[in-house]
């Protein structure tokens, strides 16, 4: 088979895109920045957490032997000698018979070996402008170590508290403050350089013309690209003719970006033009890709710039993003974990292929407990409606031509927060 018009499974394809994209240098950033970039390296814990030994509770820091005794009728009186407040360290050390006023978070004193809550005192107050009582009753035996949070029992020093490739989240930025860390290690941004092509295009705004269109790629990708973390070029509407292609993809290549996205003229016909100055100053391979919607796939260079041509129906363009698209961007920003995670649904109609591998917009709902999904529609590959309709796309593996309702199948969720 002609090697230009080759028949690929989708995740060869996937790959063979993945094979020839770099990963991005490597950037150092204040962690205030942080988050929506990958880790370019691993990041250790600098010193144990908890940093020393501390209380869980607002209460009093005891030895536990002195409460072995006490109940509810006999309670134990205790001497208050001294009054801890969080950030403070106060230099007491406790005998028998005595006791420290101690709030949540504050170090445990030398002699203490568990803190008895407010609540179970005699002293049920927990405001810090109350001065501490000289001394206060116990009604139950409190363990060693209770409430007690020990150096170190989060984290050990020197542990790999997150993975090289981890996109940040504010959790995870919480902890690497928490460490102290304010600068790390990230690949850097990347930046994508979107064009649409076509004569019948129009931006929005302008005056509708008899034959002409509005473009929808284009505001949809700039937001599919930014919600990976990358920085979106809007190189507008390029009409179908060789200069115009070579000015932009030119630009492109002027901005340094990394990647140049376009979306349609990759049809048979249509794409000589595209195919032709690529293949002046780079290269082109042109796919066929097993798969629906979204069949015909570009990819290449223009100069050295990966370049990735996506259909130009709008649905066929977005779901090309999400099968290929997303998973390159990730990968430059050093991360292997590129794919949506997918979930089990029951099918509450049949659905039917051609036996490619076919993504269906569908609603998946909660029904009895159970996830369930149906179409959003009908499924042509213009029909973006159905697409904005969808919550998901059901994943139809290739080789299967139809599936009964009440069947099962995985789905990818789209609306989940990026
Ligand atoms: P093509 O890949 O050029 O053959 O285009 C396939 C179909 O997608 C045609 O109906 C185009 O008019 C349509 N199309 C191409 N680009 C866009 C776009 N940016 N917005 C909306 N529809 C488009
Ligand atoms: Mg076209």
């Amino acid at each position: 088979m002609n090697q230009k018009t080759e028949l690929l499974v989708v995740s060869e394809a996937r790959q063979r895109i993945l094979d020839k994209i770099p990963v991005l240098d490597v950037q150092e950033i204040s962690l205030d920045q942080a988050i929506g970039r990958y880790l370019a390296e691993p990041v250790q814990a600098q010193f144990a957490f908890p940093l020393f030994d501390n209380s869980a509770m607002d209460g009093f820091a005891i030895k536990a032997e002195n409460t072995l005794e006490a109940s509810r009728t006999t309670p134990v009186s205790l001497n208050v000698v001294a009054d801890i407040p969080a950030g403070s360290l106060v230099n007491v050390e406790i005998q028998n018979g005595e006791a420290v006023r101690i709030m949540t978070g504050a170090a445990i004193p030398t002699g203490a070996n568990a803190v008895v809550p407010v609540e179970l005192t005699n002293f049920n107050f927990r405001q810090t402008v109350l001065s501490a009582p000289s001394q206060f009753l116990v009604y139950q035996p409190i363990q060693t170590g209770a409430n007690i949070r020990r150096r170190g029992e989060d984290i050990p020093a020197g542990a790999v508290v997150l993975a090289k490739g981890q996109r940040i989240r504010p959790q995870d930025a919480g902890l690497m403050s928490m460490l102290g860390l304010s600068k790390i290690n990230i690949s850097r941004s990347p930046k994508i350089a979107i064009l649409s092509s076509g004569d019948e295009l129009l931006p929005a705004g302008a005056p509708l013309i008899p034959g002409k269109i509005y473009d929808a790629n284009m505001s949809m990708l700039v937001g599919l690209v930014e919600r990976t973390g990358a920085e979106a070029v809007n190189l507008g509407i390029v009409p179908d003719n060789p200069e115009t292609v070579r000015q932009a993809l030119q630009k492109a290549i002027d901005l340094n970006v990394d990647l140049i996205l376009s979306s349609a003229g990759v049809s048979v016909g249509a794409l000589d033009f595209i195919r032709n100055v690529l293949e002046q100053d780079g290269q082109l391979d042109f796919w066929r890709v097993n798969m629906r919607p979204g069949k015909p796939l570009a990819f290449g260079h223009y100069m050295s710039c990966p370049f990735i041509g996506l259909p130009g129906n709008p649905v066929s363009a977005f779901v090309g993003f999400e099968v290929f698209v997303r998973p390159a961007i990730i990968q430059m920003q050093g991360s292997l974990d590129f794919l949506r995670p997918s979930i089990r649904v029951q099918l509450e109609e049949e659905v039917r292929s051609d036996g490619r591998e076919t993504f269906l917009r569908a609603i998946v709902t909660k029904k009895n407990g159970e996830l369930v999904a149906r179409l959003t529609g009908h499924q042509g590959s213009g029909n973006l409606l159905s697409l904005v309709q969808a919550n998901a796309l059901l994943l139809i593996p290739s080789g299967v031509k139809s599936l009964p309702s009440g069947g099962q199948v995985e789905a990818w969720l789209l609306d989940s927060f990026e």
